[in-house]
């Protein structure tokens, strides 16, 4: 099985607004990234767009690529069309930056203290947290909090607005009744400098036929409220290149933990669900380190008699919309959140080169679910 990587970068050449949480029932946040199924939909817009034979209207909501066929479809398109069903989107993040994990912990007096990863720690001490020592800020010895959000190496971060609206009424020509409302815009600049806003996502493809998706100065349509103008990104895709394997980060670990195992990293939010899963409320350690087990089975073909043997992760639960099947709607599921971490070691039924050889495929390959995917960071800075 082939399996290709290339990077999307998106561009805002106007404000957008991607749907956060409701604050009220009119006021409306955006969020300063790009979720998967969100960037999906945009390219699944546009390629159905450039398809002469295609009639959106009517088609507000929903939009199957599945429909049409490479007849009538710009050139640029027909691989992606294709494909469609092989594609796995990642999240489009603030200049491509990593989510924190949830062992990262920053100064709660000064935000400009050094960062500690508490993850060497809480993993020694997993069997017994009374051992765990109280780590606290190298600068000041304060006290340390979870850091949450993208960890912004470039310093850029993306700024909003808020916008308030309302109708005019015709014939009293004053605010009519029930039209207000709030909405915050995410900018297309970082700075008054005017220095443009990226969103940098990943594809993962799976599929043995070879065909390029590259792409260069299209324009697609991004989040909520595209029809006033909002959303309108540039995207270039571009095929990325191969990252070097961390073995000499996998080596720093080995040594600092005493042990084989190797911390590996999600970049991306993926459904955790799998086969079997009864969603036990109260049940031992082992029991947990098992879903995890059955979950990378399923997503990333883990290794028989490989184990997991720490996680330190979020869980996000969310009623999700499937498109076609409202009953869906009513049913929760599980979110692995981006940052979660999970240790993985070879146990003694795997070996050391099957083990090594299925972090190699989940360096390059990451993980996938149905059509969204995450790259991993395998031995992440600890
Ligand atoms: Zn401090």
């Amino acid at each position: 099985m082939n399996r290709q990587r290339y990077t999307i970068t998106l561009t805002p050449l106007a404000p957008f607004h991607v749907g956060a949480h409701q604050v009220t029932l009119n006021h409306f946040d955006t969020l300063d990234f790009v979720p998967a199924p969100v960037l999906q939909a945009a390219f699944a817009r546009r390629i159905l767009e450039s398809h002469g034979a295609y009639d959106l209207s009517g088609r507000e909501r929903h939009y199957y690529v599945e429909d049409i066929s490479e007849e009538g479809c710009e050139p640029q398109w027909i691989p992606w069309l294709k494909s469609f069903s092989n594609l796995s989107f990642t999240a489009a993040t603030p200049f491509g930056a990593e989510c924190f994990s949830p062992t990262e912990l920053g100064c709660k007096y000064d935000s400009s203290h050094p960062i500690v990863n508490s993850l060497v720690y809480q993993y020694r001490s997993r069997s017994d947290f009374r051992q765990m020592r109280e780590v606290s800020c190298a600068e000041c010895g304060e006290r340390l909090e979870r850091k949450n959000g993208w960890n912004l190496t470039s310093g850029k971060a993306v700024q909003r607005r808020t916008v308030s609206r309302t109708s005019i009424d015709a014939k009293r020509h004053s605010s009519a009744d029930r039209q207000l409302f709030t909405m915050q815009l995410a900018e297309p600049f970082v700075n008054s400098q005017r220095e443009p806003v990226k969103l940098i996502g990943d594809l993962l493809v799976q599929g043995d036929e070879e065909m390029s998706l590259e792409l260069t100065d299209e324009v697609i349509r991004v989040g909520k409220h595209i029809t006033v103008g909002l959303g309108k990104m540039r995207v270039e895709v571009k095929k990325a290149p191969p990252k070097p394997f961390p073995q000499e980060q996998i080596a720093k670990w080995r040594a600092a933990v005493g042990d084989r195992s190797v911390p590996v990293k999600l970049n991306s939010q993926l459904l955790f669900a799998f086969p079997g899963d009864g969603g036990e409320a109260h049940a031992e350690l082992s029991y947990y380190h098992e879903m995890y087990e059955n979950w990378l089975r399923c997503t990333a073909g883990f290794p028989d008699g490989a184990r997991v043997v720490f996680v330190s992760a979020q869980h996000e639960l969310k009623r999700i919309f499937q498109s076609g099947t409202f009953a869906k709607q009513e049913q929760l599921s599980r979110f692995l959140q981006a940052g979660s971490l999970i240790v993985v070691e070879p146990g003694d039924a795997c070996s050391e080169e099957q083990f090594f050889n299925w972090l190699h495929g989940l360096h390059i390959g990451g993980i996938r679910t149905e059509s969204y995917g995450s790259t991993v960071t395998i031995a992440p800075h600890f």
